[in-house]
């Protein structure tokens, strides 16, 4: 009996792309002696990926499709293909071809070799933009430093996850799952696999700078508690610096000296205020976290699907 893989793709606004990646996954697989199947995730597309998957689909009885209420975002897309994809493992990758198939077969013989998780590592792109790598890199600084996991630089939703892993993946129902971290996070066997990234087929990234600031932020809250003690020894540090300024307040008090201080005054209001904030949001990030997460809803709405253990 042949091992089945499945390969989920989550898609947004990506109909140009989705017969192109079929296409190519397809032609690994025309070589491999696996069974597999396609699952394309429609993250609330507004164009014709939909129509594109399930025409698709008819065609080929190897693919399906979960088409979501609405647009919940890459993560949960992808959450969603491991909680419907069957496979003795489960492949993600991208839609726009960023993420090569050729390295399927790479990631199926460490597999094979008896390792649970088999992730990739891309290895920086000359060809993107000078504010997209730098966002990138400050992005994988930002969460080592702040968190108490450490992620390689490069480290993308393109992983092959053993059927064991897939079903402890399962049991996680957080709001918003920073996928990357929480594999890191899970242990077992893993590998990296390095691998230079194409270029994207048609479209443009869905993902804004300021998306990626949000991912950062999230990324970090979502693993510690770190920034709250960064809090806590930022304002007792500041405190202590204040300590030196009395000696010259009484200084200057007995000694008559003008205090013609409103530019530095306004400076240090406005500073603080900063910082007050910045910290005030800190904790704002934290408590809206518990907010979500105790509603309890359901992390994502899938409107119709092909799949045959869903209605
Ligand atoms: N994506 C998604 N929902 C979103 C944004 C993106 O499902 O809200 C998908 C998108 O279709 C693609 C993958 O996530 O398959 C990665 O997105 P993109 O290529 O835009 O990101 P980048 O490669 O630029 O980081
Ligand atoms: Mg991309």
């Amino acid at each position: 009996m042949r091992k089945l893989v499945s390969i989920i793709i989550p898609a947004y606004n990506e109909a140009e792309n989705v017969r192109h990646i079929f296409d190519k996954i397809k032609v690994v697989f025309d070589t491999l002696p696996y069974n597999w199947e396609v699952i394309f995730i429609d993250d609330g597309s507004k164009d014709e990926t939909i129509n594109t998957v399930m025409a698709l689909s008819k065609e080929n009885n190897n693919v399906y499709f979960l088409e979501f209420s609405k647009n919940f975002g890459h993560q949960l897309a992808v959450k969603a293909g491991l909680d419907n994809a069957y496979g003795d493992c489960v492949v993600s990758l991208d839609c726009d071809a960023q993420h090569p198939p050729e390295i399927i077969p790479d990631m199926l013989v460490k597999w094979e070799e008896g390792y649970d998780i088999v992730y990739t590592i891309r290895e920086e792109d000359k060809r993107l933009s000078k504010a997209k790598r730098s966002t990138s890199n400050l992005f994988y600084k930002l969460v080592n430093s702040l968190s108490d996991i450490e992620l390689e630089a490069g480290t993308a939703d393109f992983r092959l996850l053993d059927r064991k892993v897939v079903n402890v993946f399962r049991n996680f129902h957080e709001t918003e799952p920073f996928l990357r971290g929480l594999i890191k996070w899970l242990g077992f066997k893993q590998h990296g696999i390095h691998y230079s990234p194409a270029e994207r087929f048609a479209g443009s990234s869905k993902y804004s700078v300021k998306k990626m600031i949000h991912l950062a932020l999230h990324g970090v809250t979502s693993f510690s508690i770190k920034p709250l003690y960064t809090a806590v020894y930022l304002g007792l540090s500041m405190s202590l610096l204040s300590l030196l300024y009395i000696p010259y307040v009484i200084y200057a008090f007995y000694s008559h000296i003008e205090v013609s201080g409103w530019a530095s005054t306004i400076m240090t209001i406005v500073f603080f205020g900063g910082l007050q904030l910045i910290m005030l949001g800190i904790i704002g990030i934290y408590v809206g976290k518990m907010f979500m997460q105790t509603k309890n809803r359901p992390n994502y709405i899938i409107r119709s699907t092909n799949l045959k253990d869903q209605s």
